[in-house]
């Protein structure tokens, strides 16, 4: 992609971004890797819905300056996510409200609970807590951002990346999409997840259809898990445990814990089986 269409993009997201309620002040940024290594990027605390096209910032692939203008001090994020996956040509980083939630709640975005989010995005594992703009932050995402074209990071936001500055977009417009039905569902008595053979045919279509490649059959996911699906290389990198799985896995002195809804729910689901 050229400079000048990068820049007039990246103030079109930017706008999207601060209208949507995705970011709020300064927050956030956006860039896009040109074809010859440079980095375009929105400058430090700017409004993203306020840019404009000769405001940007330039800067190597180390985050060194080549233009007067000083890039995010998040720009580390990006870099890190450069480096690790090469078809990647645009991030988007945000604190949108409902996917910033399960960030800020110590969830995962990953229960198999709509068809379409498992065809395009797959599931969106959440990094551990790293203070923004150190390596703190970069160190907790590296082992996520090979398998998964979007993260949360605890306590924080979220982060999505793609082919193009638009895919970038998308994908992080899903994830917060996917939030708000996941909360919403969860007031109306909670989300049913698809069973695990309706996983794996959405699995088969995305791969046929080439949404996502067989990397997304290695990603930090609860429900890959319940499937026989296999990851090709055999590595199945660990999610960070989140405190759902926290709260309702074993503890150590072999108690476990329920909330009232959930022991309702189980009960109930060992009635209907029950012959
Ligand atoms: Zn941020």
């Amino acid at each position: 992609m050229d400079e000048q269409t990068a820049r007039r993009e990246i103030v079109r997201v930017g706008k999207l971004m601060y209208e949507r309620s995705y970011v709020v002040s300064s927050d956030g940024n956006v860039s896009v890797r040109l074809d010859d290594g440079r980095v375009v990027a929105t400058p430090t605390q700017t409004s993203k819905g306020r840019m404009t096209e000769d405001g940007l910032a330039v800067t190597d692939l180390e985050g060194r300056a080549l233009n007067d203008r000083r890039a995010s001090s998040e720009l580390a994020m990006h870099l890190l996510i450069y480096r690790e996956r090469a078809d990647v040509r645009a991030v988007c980083h945000a604190h949108p409200p409902h996917g910033s939630a399960f960030a800020v709640a110590g969830l995962a975005i990953d229960r198999p609970i709509l068809s379409e989010v498992i065809l395009t995005l797959g599931c969106v594992p959440l990094a551990e807590y790293g203070t923004p703009s150190t390596e703190e932050l970069t160190e907790a995402m590296r082992p996520l951002v090979r398998n998964h074209n979007a993260l949360l990071m605890a306590n924080h936001g979220a982060v999505a990346y793609g082919a193009d500055v638009w895919q970038a977009f998308d994908r992080l417009e899903t994830l917060e999409h996917t939030a708000k039905i996941a909360i919403l569902a969860r007031a109306l008595g909670g989300a049913r997840d698809l069973p695990p053979d309706s996983i794996e045919k959405l699995i088969e279509v995305r791969e046929r259809a080439g949404y996502l490649d067989e990397r997304a059959r290695c990603q930090a996911c609860g429900y890959l898990h319940e499937t026989q699906v296999v990851c090709p290389t055999g590595e199945r990198p660990a999610a960070p445990p989140s405190r759902r799985e926290a709260a309702n896995g074993a503890a150590s002195n072999g108690k476990i814990s329920l909330t009232r809804e959930e022991l309702i729910e189980l009960l109930s689901q060992a009635a209907r089986l029950a012959p």
